[in-house]
């Protein structure tokens, strides 16, 4: 099994599970806008690789442009790197990771990190499929669009940064469909990993931004 080796590392994590297109990253970016918590969504920073072309966005890209998740010792030893830097009081946000068991354990590993609470981002499946492949996102600051729902104001233009306003490569149906079975596959594992250890809550994700991020600050109290 992966751990975090470094004994320095000690850190406050709050864990967001969920579909992709459930809200997570929408959600974290919300709650890190005031520097209360600092948002690390292993997604975010495989496509900066990706972007900059580094070896772990080559090895990256093969997999993300599938749908399928990237090899777990890859992404464990991206977010040991990343903890790292880390202050030791800094109160973190993970999107994205753990997305397996065995991600999951590593993080628990030698006590070094402290998991407070997985929250579950709870949606139907039939909700995702619309909300994916309208998903727009700003290629500078990230900020989430959608073209139905919450277009930017200039079409291709980000309202916050001026940036480029573009649909992600995996956010075509066919790569959304094969997320959502790898999602579906590791899921559960996930929930029952929480709940054994006294840490999952479940919230109700098919509501409005508004409407979540109201019951998030509570289980986050
Ligand atoms: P996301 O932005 O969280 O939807 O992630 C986009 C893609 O990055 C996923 O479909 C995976 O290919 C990859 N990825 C992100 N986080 C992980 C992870 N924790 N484990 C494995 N692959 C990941």
């Amino acid at each position: 099994m992966q751990s975090f080796v470094d004994e320095e590392v000690s850190v406050n994590i709050t864990v967001f599970l969920g579909a992709p297109g459930s809200g997570k990253g929408t959600q974290a970016k919300i709650l890190s806008s005031d520097g209360k918590y600092i948002h690390l969504s292993t997604g975010d920073i495989l496509r900066n690789a990706i972007k900059t072309q580094t070896p772990l966005g080559k090895e990256a890209k093969v997999f993300m442009d599938k749908g399928e998740l990237v090899p777990d010792a890859t992404v464990i030893s991206l977010i040991e790197d990343t903890l790292k830097t880390l202050s030791p009081d800094a109160q973190i946000i993970l999107d994205g990771f753990p997305r397996t068991v065995p991600q999951a354990e590593a993080l628990d590993a030698k006590g070094t990190t402290k998991v407070k609470s997985a929250i579950f981002f709870d949606i139907p499946n039939s909700a995702l499929i619309e909300r994916l492949t309208g998903r727009r996102v700003c290629r500078n600051c990230g900020q989430p669009y959608h073209v139905k729902h919450m277009p930017p104001k200039k079409a291709g233009v980000c309202d916050v940064c001026s940036g480029e306003v573009y649909q992600r490569s995996d956010d075509t149906e066919e790569v959304v469909v094969r997320r959502l079975e790898v999602f579906g596959s590791q899921n559960q594992g996930l929930l029952d990993y929480y709940s054994r250890l006294n840490k999952l809550w479940n919230l109700s994700a098919d509501r409005s931004p508004q409407e979540i991020q109201k019951s998030l600050i509570e289980v986050l109290k």
